[in-house]
């Protein structure tokens, strides 16, 4: 008799198929509609192969295109397979090694037959028209279970070094799926995980792009062979591939690293990997964002403190950074000087090899905890909110580094509260609320709030885990902002391992999120460093400490910023606010005056007073993002005016006196917070 198994679906009922059966089975007995739609299975949870036959009783989902993340992520993966056979098939010699999906598309690293070299951008059409005919030809993928002496042997049958490698290094004994695109002997194959699409002709051919190629290291290893990647894009259907291809386009103008350009704004160079040079103009910005900071933690009770850049690497090793966080810390030796200041000596610091090890801080918690520790402390003095615009340093490969969103050394918004467990709520509560209006200010009012919750690998009791959780949970329920609206969303898994956290995802003006705000418990940094209170018991207590960034770090979000507002920066941060330019060189003392008098009311502003045409004047300008122009000539300096033109309006040019000027514009260049004061 053949065995049934239970299988359960997501709308409670339970179906008996026979042993053998696979969810295509299952999506078939449901309806032929059902059996075209589906892409894939969620069988217990995973997600699988619809082909792949049931190992026992099970629930499951189908995966249609309506379920976006899962569908994406099995479409890019197919795409990379098709990528590769393509590549194969008209590059014979080429070898394979290894291609995911990733955010947007996927990619395959390649090693070029000998002496073709890498791939080009002109090679990408001839790909992209193979993978076609792969797709159009509906190829099955099918999963093959094989040993892995087999699949080595395999390998090095065709002359895949680099897979053969690699296949060693999997634990032996365990099953090794392979996965065949096609049906007979020849067929492509490649060692994979999985899970895939049923066929090729799933995909939609005119779905994805080829977008570009780069090198890469061998296992990402500078020591191995350089191997040449090619990247894609790909999505569901054609109108999602096209509404990217705009968002990249939209994206590209805005790049922070362009516009930092253009405005003059900062930096980077290679003898300072990941460390920017801010110039003037992107300093003035930074120092209006930290001014504004500054007065929001001021007024919300905070205390600011600076801790020292380098510590002794036993304190780290007390915080449990050393352990976890060496390879990521700059560690510098503690070089003792000989110190005879009157003795002409070529005598050499002690040695490196002797010296005790120091740190660069890669945070400022443990500093904050050493402040919290000094003097005795009461539950009186709880809440304890510590803030400092802490320079940190984070050693990360170059290749991570990308302009000033990415870098090595960072100054993060960071504070510490100091909690009694009663006061966590409200103070998680009152920091949403903070965040929330800092947020508009900056111009983002769309944001969305996500709880990372326990992940497997973690420290600390499943109470301690409930409690936090439930806190963060009860705490944004408090704000009324546990809506969709604002995307509210817990993600399993996500935690850090001492402690739950918020996530805040800004969504920019382009449709892109980022994450830059965050609050996290935490009970074990203040058991780690004895912190302790004096409780209205008279008793020592614990406090928990909450770690929490708004801004996240002023070198990314600056970037973050550039790239929102295309540079077109509101006036109160905007580095020259009013340019004052002249049409005729009768008007270039006038135009003197004028700035003058702005300057003095605190307006940053420049002259330009060059014997050009006005046009070519206002074209330079604007490329350099200045939102107000005051054109004068021989009659506004008889008549004491100023012709005002805002950069990006194409209305004409205000006439108005320099005393109607002054007072719309200075009014206009307040900051958000000292607008409401
Ligand atoms: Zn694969
Ligand atoms: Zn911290």
């Amino acid at each position: 008799m053949t065995k049934m198994f239970k299988i359960a679906l997501p709308d409670g009922s339970v179906r008996e198929m026979p042993e053998g059966s696979t969810p295509a089975d299952v999506a078939a007995a449901i309806g032929p509609g059902l059996a075209k739609a589906a892409l894939a299975a969620k069988v217990d949870g995973e997600v699988r192969d619809i082909m792949r036959p049931f190992e026992g009783d099970a629930s499951l989902a189908l995966i249609t295109s309506r379920d976006e993340k899962d569908a994406l992520e099995l479409v890019r993966h197919d795409f990379a397979h098709v990528l590769a056979e393509a590549v194969q098939n008209i590059f014979p010699g080429t070898q394979i090694t290894f291609g995911p999906a990733t955010d947007d598309g996927f990619y395959y690293d390649f090693a070029p037959a000998p002496g073709r070299g890498p791939f080009t951008e002109e090679d990408l059409p001839v790909i992209e028209e193979e993978m076609r005919r792969v797709i159009a030809a509906d190829k099955p993928l099918v999963r093959e279970v094989w040993d892995r002496e087999r699949v080595r042997r395999f390998f090095i049958d065709h002359g895949e070094t680099f897979k053969a490698e690699w296949v060693m290094e999997l634990p032996e004994g365990e099953p090794i799926t392979m996965y065949k695109t096609g049906h007979g002997e020849a067929d492509w194959m490649d060692l994979c995980r999985g899970p895939h699409l049923a066929s090729t002709g799933k995909l939609d051919p005119s779905a994805f792009k080829l977008t570009r190629v780069s090198g890469a290291y061998w296992r990402g290893d500078p020591k191995n062979p350089m191997l040449s990647r090619v990247y894609g894009t790909a999505w569901l259907n054609k109108k999602q591939l096209e509404a990217h291809l705009v968002r990249l386009e939209e994206a590209a103008k805005r790049d922070h690293r362009k516009i930092g350009q253009e405005m003059d704004l900062f930096h980077l160079q290679g003898e300072a990997h990941g460390s920017v040079f801010w110039h003037p103009n992107g300093y003035i910005i930074w120092r209006q964002l930290e001014a504004y900071m500054r007065r929001r933690l001021d007024a919300a009770g905070y205390l600011e403190v600076k801790t020292p850049q380098l510590m002794d690497a036993r304190q780290w090793e007390r915080s449990g950074h050393w352990g976890k966080y060496r390879e990521n810390m700059f560690i510098v030796p503690d070089e003792i000087p000989h110190g005879s200041d009157d003795e002409d000596t070529d005598e050499q610091p002690i040695l490196s090899g002797d010296a005790d090890l120091m740190a660069l801080k890669p945070m400022n918690c443990p500093a904050h905890v050493l402040i919290f520790n000094q003097g005795i402390k009461s539950y009186r003095d709880l809440p304890l909110r510590l803030a400092e615009f802490g320079c940190c340093h984070r050693n990360e490969p170059h290749g991570a580094l990308h302009g000033i969103l990415r870098v090595r050394q960072f100054t993060q918004d960071d504070a510490h509260i100091f909690v009694t467990e009663d006061q966590l709520v409200d103070e998680v509560v009152e920091f949403c609320d903070l965040l929330d209006s800092v947020y508009r200010d900056l111009g983002f009012d769309s944001y969305a709030i996500k709880l990372a919750l326990r992940p497997d690998k973690r420290f600390g009791s499943d109470e301690m885990w409930d409690w936090s959780e439930q806190s963060l949970r009860d705490a944004v329920a408090a704000t009324g902002r546990n809506t969709e609206q604002f995307g509210w969303e817990e993600l399993p898994g996500e935690g850090a391992f001492y402690a739950p956290k918020l996530e805040f995802h800004l969504t920019d003006a382009i449709g892109r999120t980022w994450q830059v705000g965050t609050i996290q418990t935490d009970t074990v940094l203040p058991e780690r460093l004895d912190a302790s209170y004096i409780g209205e018991d008279g008793q020592k207590h614990r406090p928990v400490m909450l770690h929490r960034a708004i801004i996240g770090t002023f070198e990314r979000f600056l970037g973050i910023l550039i790239e929102h507002y295309a540079g077109k920066f509101p006036l109160w941060l905007a580095p020259v606010q009013v340019v004052v330019t002249t049409i005729v060189s009768d008007a270039d003392d006038y135009a003197r005056d004028v700035a003058t008098k702005f300057a003095e009311r605190g307006i940053r502003v420049e002259t330009d007073i060059r014997n050009e045409k006005i046009n070519y004047k206002v074209r330079e300008h604007s490329l350099k993002k200045v939102p107000l122009l005051l054109v004068v000539g021989k009659r506004e300096a008889e008549e004491g005016t100023v012709a005002l033109r805002r950069l990006g309006s194409e209305e004409r040019q205000l006439v108005m006196t320099v005393d109607e000027a002054i007072s719309m514009i200075t009014e206009e260049a307040v900051a958000p917070d000292l607008k409401r004061s």
